[in-house]
This record gives C-alpha cells, structure tokens and sequence, in this order.
C-alpha cells in the first residue's frame, strides 16, 4: 500500500479531520513561503524579513515596511490550488472539522472553506490604528508610501507581526478544533514558528493519526504516523 493509498484509508474513515497548514499549501499558487531554497529568507535584504514584518519595524519604519509588505505579501491576484479546493470539499461532506492555518492570504476562505482559524490574522482585513475604521485589501493596493485612514491615522494590516501575540479567540478555538480531531493532517510548514508549531500537541494520538505532509524534512518527521514527502496540492489531488 503507498503512502497516499494510507492517507485516502485514513480520510475515508474520518469524520472530524483537522488541518494545519503553513506557508507551503500555497506556494502552488505561485506566493513564496519563507523558509524554502526559494522562499523570502534567501533572497537578500538589508534588514531580514524577520525584522521588517516586527511590530517595532511597523512602528519605527512604516513607509519601508509598506514598501516591502505591497512587494512581497500582497498577492491580489493568487487563486486557491488543489490543497485549499480538497479541504473545502471535505469540510462541506462533513468529514473535515476546521482548518488552522499560519497563512495570512485568505486562500482558504476563497477556496470555500469556512471554519478557519488563521493564527496570524489576514492581509485582506486593516484597521486604522487611531480611529479602528476598518479596510479592504485595496486600500494598501491603491495607496503609495503609508496608507493613510481618513482621520489621518495609518492604516494596519490586521496580521499578527513579529513580537504581537496571538488572538485569544483564534488561538483557543484551533485548540478546541485539534483536540477533537481524529486525523490532523499537517502540511507545508517548517513547523519552526511558535507558538503556532506548539497547538500540534493538544492533539490526542488515540483519537485518530498524525499525518505530515511536506517538502522538506521537518522536526516532526519521526513523530508522524504517516509521512508523505511531496507537494501538498499534488498529493491531496491525487487522493
Ligand atoms: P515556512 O516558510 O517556514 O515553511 C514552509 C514549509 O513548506 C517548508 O518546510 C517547505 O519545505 C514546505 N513547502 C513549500 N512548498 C510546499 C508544497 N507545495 N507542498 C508541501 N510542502 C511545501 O512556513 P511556515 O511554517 O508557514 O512559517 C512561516 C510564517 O510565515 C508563518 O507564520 C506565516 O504567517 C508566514 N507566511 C505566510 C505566507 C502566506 O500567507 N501564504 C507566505 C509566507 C510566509
Ligand atoms: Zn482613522
């Protein structure tokens, strides 16, 4: 039996799978991740990705950060692949529970999929650090240098940046999520970001199995009851 022979036994037997996913379930739709040969951290900065994408950086730097936020994490154009379009599908045959994602591109919900929780916020949500007035996406598209919000605060994305901690609400109901789930299937993360990385452990082992699904060898590797080393929008495809 193949590995995705194990994965489509597994799925057909599930009820309440639970995925998380990282930045490599949508490099297939052509957005880098970060950690990869070709991702953000091997191209050359002056000032690391890290750092720009802080909440000091924001603070200190706000036309450079805008500068390289428009650049490198605004995709308007990027559709949902093959791993978004499966998970929406199980979530709507009443097979997948929730999708926690690290990704702040929205593809999920354009996919369809409608219970995710998204650890680090979402480009497609802004907020006017003054007034709380919030925007759409294209007003960072459409503006130059800082976005500016009528009252003349700046406009933020609403994206948990380096140093920010994460939502309440989010954080417990991914927990909630993964502490049901009887598959959790993980894919296209480095599983290197915390505390994002950390919510893998309120999984239950005897409720269901670990499957990881990724690239590049990550920590988890010799944990998972399932290893499938390949492209997540492939494999889903192919199940
Ligand atoms: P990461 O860049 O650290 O790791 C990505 C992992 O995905 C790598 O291990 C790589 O081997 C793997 N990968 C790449 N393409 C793949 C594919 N097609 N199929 C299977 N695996 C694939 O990403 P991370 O763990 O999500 O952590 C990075 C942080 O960066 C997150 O906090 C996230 O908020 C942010 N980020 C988001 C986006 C996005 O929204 N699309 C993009 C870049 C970074
Ligand atoms: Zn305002």
């Amino acid at each position: 039996m193949t590995g995705t022979d194990r994965l489509r036994e597994y799925v057909s037997r599930s009820s309440r799978i639970v995925f998380f996913g990282g930045a490599g379930v949508s490099t297939e739709s052509g957005l880098p991740d970060f950690r990869s040969v070709d991702g953000l951290y091997s191209q050359k900065y002056d000032v690391p990705p890290e750092t720009i994408l802080s909440h000091t950086y924001f603070y200190a730097h706000t036309e450079a950060f805008f500068r390289f936020y428009r650049e490198k994490m605004l995709f308007p154009e990027a559709k949902p692949n093959a791993a978004h379009l499966t998970l929406a599908r199980w979530e709507q045959e009443g097979k997948l529970s929730a999708v926690v994602t690290q990704n702040i591109d929205g593809l999920h919900q354009a996919a369809g999929s409608r219970r995710v929780f998204e650890l680090h916020g979402s480009v497609l949500r802004n907020h006017c650090v003054h007034c709380g007035q919030a925007y759409p996406v294209q007003a960072i598209l459409n503006s130059t240098g800082v976005p500016l919000c009528g009252c003349g605060g700046v406009i933020k994305p609403d994206v948990v940046l380096y140093e920010e901690g994460l939502d309440e609400k989010v954080l417990n109901g991914a927990v909630r999520a993964i502490e049901q789930a009887d598959l959790l299937l993980v894919a296209g993360t480095s599983l290197t970001v915390y505390p994002a990385a950390g919510l893998l452990r309120f999984f239950d082992r005897r409720r269901g199995p670990l499957v990881l699904i990724n690239r590049d060898a990550t920590g988890m590797d010799d944990s998972a009851d399932l290893l499938l080393r390949g492209k997540v929008g492939e494999i889903l495809a192919a199940l």
